[in-house]
């Protein structure tokens, strides 16, 4: 990939899609397609099929996907496996098609049985039962995999697949009931802050926990990849560190300057009990994260705090 590679980012004004936008911009690519929906709507095959065919990009980012919290995954499960498959075959084949040097995809850490052992590394996949609350998005992530393993195996495509731990960071959805459990606290404390409430309740025991990555960090991780490595083995890119939801509820009220009571709601599902990657693989490649959890979590409040009236 040099500086004038015809790069294309799907999903590119999406959470992650615009950090690897921020990451390539910084990084000196300036040949960066990032169609909005409106532009390109990604689940319409011909319509995916006839713009690779315009446009030819050399390098594919996929980060477009149906995300949502444990909520919206339990909620809208036929939507999860449907869009997410649909954009997948849609995208990857394509990008085959119109002769792609390169597809970076991305995945997730909840492609891993519920009770993978931990931390997880990549040889457990396909190991033991998904986690019923995210199992159709699950599913359509290792599809995704799978579809990236059989291009490479078959015709030779050049397609690797990342697969991140749960994300944070700018561009977020703070939605108070689909959104991920940091932008959904944010929002609650903040609301709660401001309105001089007493207590905040936080879904489940409080008791499981998760692995926070910076979406800048991963933002790096899949524009050094994609420049670095070239295997069918997908890579786990995490920290390596994980924080029960009670931890992170404390760290998230004092980022905010809430100083009232936390309260959790058991009859809430908890999800998975834990999902910590094992990233000595990332490692091993050259890849390590950057950022501290306080440090993301007081910059994302901030862009909260800036594009509230904006946010999704
Ligand atoms: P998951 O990693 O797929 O389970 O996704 P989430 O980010 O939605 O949830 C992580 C954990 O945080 C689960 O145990 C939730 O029950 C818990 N949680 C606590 N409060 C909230 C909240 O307000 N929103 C969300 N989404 N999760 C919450």
């Amino acid at each position: 990939m040099d500086q004038n590679s015809r790069i294309f980012v799907a999903g590119g004004r999406g959470m992650v899609g615009s950090a690897i936008c921020r990451a390539l911009a910084a990084k000196g690519f300036d040949n960066v397609l990032a169609p909005t929906r409106d532009e390109l709507d990604l689940g319409n095959q011909a319509a995916v099929a006839e713009w690779f065919a315009q446009n030819r990009p050399e390098y594919v980012f996929l980060a477009a996907a149906k995300v949502g919290g444990i909520h919206a995954n339990d909620t809208y499960p036929a939507e999860f496996i449907h869009d997410n498959l649909v954009i997948e075959t849609n995208v990857i084949h394509s990008a085959w098609q119109n002769d792609t040097k390169k597809l970076c995809f991305l995945g997730s850490s909840c492609i891993y049985p519920k009770h993978a052992q931990q931390p997880m590394n990549e040889d457990q996949l396909l190991t033991g039962p998904l986690e019923p609350t995210n199992e159709l998005y699950a599913i359509a992530k290792i599809a995704g995999i799978k579809l990236c393993q059989a291009y490479r195996r078959q015709y030779g495509f050049d397609a690797i697949s990342l697969m991140p731990t749960n994300l944070y960071g700018p561009g977020d959805n703070f939605h108070p009931e689909n959104s991920h459990v940091i932008p959904g606290l944010i929002r609650r404390f903040h609301e709660a802050k401001q309105e001089g409430r007493e207590k905040v309740v936080i879904w489940g025991t409080g008791t499981p926990k998760r692995e926070f990555l910076h979406v800048d960090d991963l933002a790096d991780a899949c524009v050094y990849l994609t420049q670095n490595y070239s295997d069918e083995q997908f890579v786990n890119i995490g920290v390596g560190e994980d924080t029960s939801i009670l931890e992170l509820a404390k760290l998230i009220a004092k980022v905010v300057g809430y100083e009232g009571k936390i309260e959790t709601d058991p009859s809430k599902p908890d999800g998975t009990p834990r999902k910590l990657m094992d990233v000595s693989r990332a490692h091993e490649l050259g890849w390590r994260a950057a950022t501290g959890l306080e440090e993301g979590l007081k910059e994302t409040y901030e862009w909260f705090l800036e594009n509230q009236k904006a946010a999704r």
